[in-house]
């Protein structure tokens, strides 16, 4: 039984449009779900991916309107890093960042900036064992479209190994050479997950990660409930999040971390030529569609306006 590198990785936003012109428009990745909070189903939740919204491509954020800035301290994650194919990828993107007013610090083989909430993200040159996983039809040429999660990076308190045991002997990750510095390889992608020490107190807010999620197999998922149980983590029932099943935990040093399932996936409600253009709601909140039409402000998607252009 192996986990299978990244699902996705949840977010807060204060702007769900200025999220989407960034996202969609500015870094060419597919909205490939509008939905709302499971838990707020007055506010939006938006994923968005590869073309097909493939586990290990995909980022989502809660809206919460206007929510002042956060700011990550130990037990949250503060960076996240994106695949790009090549080192004149790199300089592509630090050319079209740099157009649109966005300053970005460029080294050998990475290129770090931010998002409009202030998130960390960070390009790097993907891994060659990862399959790509692209948006098609975007603005951004495939030669240089970004190809996936690769990484995440977080700030834990002092001690950076408070749960290592939980990483190497229960969720399957390796040590790298760094101190703090791991690796979930699974059959298909790997993702690397890095600690750094930081004692500062975090506020959550926009622009802070809420959760990372890894990708189990479908026929696995109850097993690692149990293996996350028995290794003293707190797990939630499985719960069906529509699109997946998960299960959380809190692992020792604070980080909310989630478990969730390859199927049903985001074509289970909508056509996948079609994924993110309708509203869709959970069963469950589904008797609010008449309000929540009238109280969500309503999203422009730029990939439409560029598949209108090029038509
Ligand atoms: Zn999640």
């Amino acid at each position: 039984m192996q986990l299978d590198g990244l699902h996705h990785i949840t977010m807060i936003t204060g702007d769900a449009q200025r999220n989407v012109d960034f996202y969609a428009g500015l870094l060419g990745l597919r909205l490939v779900k509008k939905t709302v909070n499971f838990d707020a189903p007055e506010a939006y939740h938006l994923y968005f991916g590869d073309e097909h919204g493939s586990p290990g491509s995909l980022l989502t954020w809660f809206e919460f309107a206007g929510a002042t800035p956060g700011r990550a301290g130990a037990g949250m994650i503060h960076r996240i890093q994106l695949g790009v194919p090549s080192e004149a990828s790199l300089d592509f993107w630090e050319q079209r960042l740099g157009e649109r007013g966005y300053s970005s610090e460029r080294s050998q083989d990475t290129l770090a900036f931010a998002d409009d909430d202030g998130l960390g993200l960070e390009l790097v040159v993907a891994d060659p064992t990862n399959p790509p996983l692209r948006a098609a039809h975007g603005p951004i040429p495939p030669e240089h479209a970004l190809t996936g999660v690769e990484g995440a990076r977080a700030y834990v308190g002092r001690d950076l190994h408070a749960d290592r045991a939980l990483l190497l002997d229960t969720l399957g990750f390796s040590a790298r050479s760094t101190p703090g510095a791991y690796r979930l390889q699974g059959p298909t992608r790997g993702v690397n997950w890095t600690y750094e020490p930081s004692d500062r107190h975090g506020i959550q807010g926009a622009g802070t990660v809420h959760h990372i999620a890894w990708h189990s197999a479908d026929a696995d998922h109850v097993a690692w409930q149990q293996r996350a149980a028995a290794a003293g983590m707190r797990v939630t029932p499985v719960i069906d999040r529509d699109y997946f099943r998960a299960i959380y935990f809190r692992q020792p040093q604070g980080i909310l971390f989630e478990i969730a399932t390859t199927s049903p996936g985001f074509a289970t409600d909508e056509d996948p030529a079609h994924l993110g253009e309708e509203l869709r709601l959970p069963t469950q909140h589904e008797h609010l569609r008449p309000q929540l039409e009238r109280t969500l402000r309503p999203l422009t998607n730029p990939r439409s306006a560029h598949a209108q252009a090029t038509r």
